[in-house]
C-alpha cells in the first residue's frame, strides 16, 4: 500500500527521516497541505507566504528529479490527509514532528494514521528535562541540561529515489495558492537577499564554517555579514539543525553558535508546554500592565512600522526589515525594546508585525524574544532593564548599517549618524525622534512600578 509524507515545515530531501521510513514501507506520496483555519490569527503571514511559494516549488523539483513529484491540498489538516489517504488507499502517514498548537491538534486528529519522526530539532525536545523530569523554562538551565545529549545525531543523507504510486492523486497548482503578491508589490527586494529551497540553504550553509571564527563578535554588528542568515531555512526546514550542527566545525568559538543554535530547541520547548506563549504574557502579573493606546499610541505604532521614529538604529531595522523580509538580531532587539519600552506599546503589536513582515516568523522563536525583551516571560530581563538605544548603535555599528537603510542620513558623518538631532544635523527629511529617551524612560519605569 501506499504511503502518504506529509511535508510541514521540513520541505527537504536530505536529513529527512520522515522520508527515510516511507520509503521503506511502499510507493511514497508526498503532500503539502496549505491549512489556514488549524493557525487561526497565526496562519502565514505575508512575508512567509512569498517563501513557501519558491520553497514549495523548489521541493517539487527536487521530488522530481528522484522520479517523484509533490501533491498541493488546501484545507484543515487532519480532514485533508484524511481525504487523501481515502484517494489514494494509503494506510500510514509519515511525518517530523512540529510543536505549534495547531500542528499539535492536528496531529492528534490524526492519531495513529500518523507516524512521528524526530529531525526538525538538534535532540527530541521531550527529551530534554530537570532532574524531577519536568520541561525547561529558562535558558540557561536549558542548555545545561542539553549536554548529555550533545553532540546531536548525523544527519541522514537525501535518498536518490523516492518511488511513487502507479497513478498519482490530483494536485493543486502554486499558482492557484496565490501566496506570492501579484504585479507590484512590497517583496521586490526579497529576491536580492534569499533563494528559498534546500538548494539555496545548502549554498548558505557552505559559508558557516568560515564565519564561526569571527562569530562571538561579529554576531553583533549589523553592518557585517557576521551571522548566517540561515534562521528562514531553519523555520522552513530546508535545512535540518543537526546538518547546521555537524557543518559549523570545531574551535573554541563554535561553542557561541551551538548556544545560538540551540535557542530555536529551546523556544519549541516552552511553546511545548505553553502553547497560547504567543498570546499570553508568560507572568500573569503583567496582564496588569497600563499599555498606550487611543490615537497617540496608533500614530507611534504605524511611525515605528515605517522606520520613522527619529531614532536611526531602530529605523533602520524596521526599514531593513520591511524591505528584505529579516532583521538582524542586535537590531530586533533594540527595535523590539523600543516599542515596548519607550513607546508602551503591547508587545504583540510588535510581535504580529513581525509575523507579517519576516521572512523567518516563527511561533516559537518570535514569541519567547519579544516576552523576553518586553520583560513579560517566564524567561525574561527585568522590567527595569531598558535599552538605551543612542547607546546601543554607537556600541554596534559604524554608522554603515543605518547609512544603508536610512538613505536621508547617507551623508551624515560618523560622529552625528547615531543621533543626528542631537548633533543638531537632522536633515529636514528625517523625522524628529517622537519621544525623547529621559522621559520614555522615567514612563517606562513608572508603569512597571505600577503594577
Ligand atoms: P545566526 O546567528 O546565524 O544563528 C543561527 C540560527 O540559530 C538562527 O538561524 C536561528 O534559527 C537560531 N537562533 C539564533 N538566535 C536565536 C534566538 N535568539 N532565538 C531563537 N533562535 C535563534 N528568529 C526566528 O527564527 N524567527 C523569529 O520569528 C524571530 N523573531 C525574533 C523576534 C525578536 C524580537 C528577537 C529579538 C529575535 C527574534 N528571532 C527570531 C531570533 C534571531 O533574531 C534570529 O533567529 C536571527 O537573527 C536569525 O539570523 P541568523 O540565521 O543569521 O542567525
Amino acid at each position: 500500500d501506499p504511503v502518504i509524507l506529509w511535508f510541514r515545515q521540513d520541505l527537504r530531501l536530505a536529513d529527512q527521516p520522515a522520508l527515510s521510513a516511507a520509503i521503506g514501507q511502499g510507493p511514497v506520496v508526498p503532500v503539502y497541505v496549505l491549512d489556514d483555519d488549524g493557525p487561526g490569527d497565526w496562519r502565514m503571514g505575508g512575508a512567509q507566504r512569498w517563501w513557501l511559494h519558491r520553497s514549495l516549488a523548489a521541493l517539487d523539483r527536487q521530488l522530481r528529479d528522484a522520479g517523484s513529484r509533490l501533491i498541493l491540498r488546501r484545507g484543515r489538516a487532519a480532514e485533508t490527509l484524511a481525504v487523501l489517504m481515502e484517494e489514494t488507499g494509503a494506510t500510514r502517514i509519515h511525518g517530523l514532528r512540529h510543536y505549534e498548537p495547531w500542528w499539535r491538534a492536528a496531529e492528534e486528529a490524526l492519531g495513529d494514521r500518523l507516524c512521528l519522526h524526530d529531525g526538525n530539532h538538534l535532540v527530541r525536545i521531550e527529551d530534554v528535562r530537570t532532574g524531577s523530569g519536568t520541561p525547561f523554562r529558562i535558558y540557561s538551565a536549558f542548555w545545561r541540561g542539553l549536554q548529555p545529549l550533545l553532540p546531536p545525531d548525523r544527519p541522514l543523507p537525501a535518498p536518490d529515489d523516492v518511488p511513487g504510486p502507479a497513478r498519482w492523486p490530483k494536485s493543486d497548482t502554486l499558482a492557484e495558492w496565490r501566496l506570492s503578491p501579484s504585479g507590484p508589490d512590497w517583496s521586490t527586494g526579497f529576491d536580492e537577499d534569499w533563494t528559498p529551497g534546500e538548494e539555496g540553504a545548502a549554498a548558505r550553509l557552505k559559508r558557516v564554517a568560515g564565519l564561526i571564527g569571527g562569530y562571538p563578535v561579529d554576531r553583533n554588528l549589523p553592518a557585517e555579514d557576521g551571522t548566517t542568515r540561515l534562521s528562514p531555512h531553519l523555520h522552513f526546514g530546508e535545512v535540518s539543525p543537526r546538518a547546521v550542527w555537524h557543518a559549523s566545525g570545531g574551535g573554541a568559538e563554535v561553542d557561541k553558535f551551538h548556544k545560538e543554535l540551540a535557542w530555536r530547541d529551546f523556544t519549541s520547548g516552552v511553546v511545548m508546554q505553553l502553547p497560547r506563549y504567543a498570546d499570553d504574557n508568560g507572568r500573569a502579573k503583567y496582564d496588569r500592565l497600563e499599555w498606550r493606546t487611543g490615537k497617540a499610541a496608533t500614530a507611534d505604532l504605524r511611525a515605528w512600522q515605517r522606520g520613522r521614529t527619529g531614532y536611526p538604529i531602530v529605523d533602520a531595522g524596521m526599514r531593513q526589515l520591511w524591505t528584505s523580509g529579516w532583521m538582524h538580531n542586535r537590531v530586533r532587539m533594540i527595535a523590539a525594546s523600543f516599542l515596548v519600552k519607550h513607546l508602551l506599546i503591547d508587545w504583540r503589536e510588535g510581535e504580529r508585525w513581525f509575523w507579517d513582515c519576516l521572512v523567518d516568523a516563527d511561533y516559537g522563536n518570535n514569541s519567547v524574544n519579544w516576552q523576553w525583551i518586553a520583560g513579560t516571560g517566564i524567561d525574561a530581563n527585568m522590567w527595569s532593564r531598558i535599552m538605551a538605544p543612542l547607546t546601543q548603535s554607537e556600541k554596534f555599528d559604524t554608522g554603515n548599517y543605518i547609512r544603508r537603510w536610512v538613505p536621508e542620513l547617507a551623508d551624515v558623518a560618523d560622529a552625528a549618524i547615531h543621533d543626528p538631532e542631537g548633533a543638531g544635523v537632522r536633515p529636514s527629511d528625517y523625522p524628529a525622534k517622537i519621544i525623547g529617551h529621559r522621559e520614555a524612560r522615567e514612563r517606562a519605569l513608572a508603569a512597571g512600578r505600577a503594577i
